[in-house]
């Protein structure tokens, strides 16, 4: 039988629970992919959305919740780039209060990345995560296959294996793919599956014992600096990479058409996907220079996708003056330049979407000098209110930017349905109070780790209920902690 026609389709977990019936009364509906902008009810019922608009009838065995009433609803947010550190970590974060942390941010669906130990570099451990979720995550859970077998970046992964345990993409994220090679032959056998490769870009030997972006800050703080071309220099070689894959796919596939044969790579396993899903995404962009090199790809037609976080829009190398372990992140925050460039990249549509990368540590491998501490912040319960807080309302970016960088953006990337604000469609949303102000504190974080880079910060707009398939997963007071 033809592998590629088999119907392996990217799975998503999580807990299911009891579907319910609820009304939202006077909320603001907002979804710019339905191009939907107006003050109703949403009514939901049997996991969907049953009505919304400003006339439904308000039947009397429906519970209201008036308590939101004003408030605004959203697509659900889908995290591109999470670390929920199952199997293997969950000292530092477990499926449950990852997702919990989810929930709390917005998101209906995250995508964890294979850097667990063992890492999940073979069917049965995506199985038996993808298992786990569907028993304990609140969120739904999409799980990345590595790339190379342990993440070694020497020998590929078994990538069919993967595809059939149900993996939404493919990264060694936490290790770039240093060998060309090893980089060249997963970029065909990845195409062949319909999944995305998803690529952590970082030249190792220029990163050495580097702990900041290096620049005016990184000589003032006197912090060995890594330099930008860290970053970019890797984009730039595996854009070449990927170039000379795509001629040769071009190259068969017309010979292909010309002997009459049917054209069989880049089709994808035949799934549930909605769309094609790109050659490569790079995640974590964050110097100027890989938003130009993107945007010429980009414009020349290469299939590339790219992705933001929070941290480096709205951060800069200079926060390092606090030596705040939390915000030493990989990669590191750049200059304000570099946050210039991302931020017009994202507005622009070079960049795809944001994703948070969150990445919880426990407090003895955070708490500890800078040089010594482990790299990455958590992020997905402060990221749309950070984001919302800090870029749309001074009006630096489009409220329907930001939610379809945070919603549509990386279901493009992962050829996923997207979340919709829509008649019949799944009830995936979450409700926003856009006046509510509060300040990130630890007691506030529902997730195991408190290395959050926008700690102690004070925003405006928090999250007060996340709804997945149909139930309430997440819910809080106006107000309340
Ligand atoms: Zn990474």
């Amino acid at each position: 039988m033809d592998l590629l026609s088999r119907p392996f389709g990217p799975r998503l977990a999580c807990r299911a629970l009891p579907l319910e019936r609820f009304l939202l009364p006077d909320v603001r509906l907002f979804d710019p992919g339905e191009r939907l902008d107006l003050v109703g009810d949403l009514l939901i019922g049997d996991g969907k959305i049953l009505a919304l608009g400003p006339e439904i009838s308000r039947s009397e065995n429906v519970e209201v919740l008036s308590d939101l009433a004003g408030c605004w609803v959203f697509p659900g947010l889908v995290d591109p780039h999470v670390h929920l550190r199952t199997p293997g970590f969950e000292y530092k974060e477990d499926l449950e209060s990852g997702t919990a942390a989810a929930a709390a941010g917005g998101y209906v669906a995250v995508i964890a990345m294979a850097n667990t130990e063992p890492a999940v570099d073979c069917g049965p451990v995506a199985s038996w995560v993808l298992d786990q979720a569907g028993r304990r995550a609140q969120v739904r859970v999409g799980q990345v296959g590595a790339v190379s077998k342990g993440r070694l970046g020497q020998e590929l992964a078994e990538l069919w294996d993967l595809v059939q345990a149900g993996v939404t993409a493919f990264a060694d994220d936490g290790s770039p793919i240093a060998d060309a090679d090893l980089l060249l032959h997963a970029l065909r056998y990845a195409r062949g599956t319909g999944r995305p490769l998803l690529l952590h870009l970082e030249n190792k030997s220029l990163a050495t014992d580097g702990v900041m972006r290096e620049g005016k800050w990184s000589a003032r703080l006197g912090l060995r600096g890594i330099p930008a071309v860290c970053e970019s220099g890797p984009l730039a070689r595996d854009l070449e990479l990927i170039r000379y894959a795509f001629a040769e796919e071009s190259r068969q596939a017309s010979q292909a058409a010309e002997s009459g044969g049917r054209r069989t790579a880049g089709k994808g396993a035949g799934s549930s996907q909605s769309g094609p899903v790109p050659f490569v995404h790079f995640q974590h962009l964050s110097v100027a220079r890989s938003v130009q090199l993107l945007r010429q790809a980009k414009e020349e037609g290469l299939a590339v996708t790219g992705e933001v976080t929070p941290h480096h829009l709205l951060l800069t190398d200079e926060a390092l003056c606090s030596f705040d372990p939390s915000l030493k992140v990989n990669p590191p925050l750049g200059s304000e330049g570099d946050r210039e460039a991302l931020l017009g990249g994202l507005a622009d549509g070079t960049i795809d979407c944001i994703g948070s990368d969150h990445a919880p540590h426990a407090p003895h491998e955070k708490e500890v000098p800078i040089e010594e501490a482990a790299w990455g912040s958590t992020g997905l319960e402060t990221a749309f209110a950070a984001l919302f807080s800090r870029l749309v309302l001074p009006g630096r970016l489009s409220l329907g930017r930001l939610v379809e960088a945070m919603s549509s953006g990386p279901c493009g990337v992962f050829g996923l349905p997207a979340p919709r604000l829509a008649v019949g469609a799944p009830a995936d949303f979450f409700v926003f109070d856009p006046e509510e102000e509060w300040q990130v504190t630890e007691t506030s974080l529902r997730g195991k780790s408190r290395n959050c880079a926008f700690l102690g910060a004070e925003l405006t707009g928090r999250v007060r209920m996340t709804v997945v398939a149909g139930s309430r997963r997440f819910v809080r007071a106006r107000g309340e902690v």
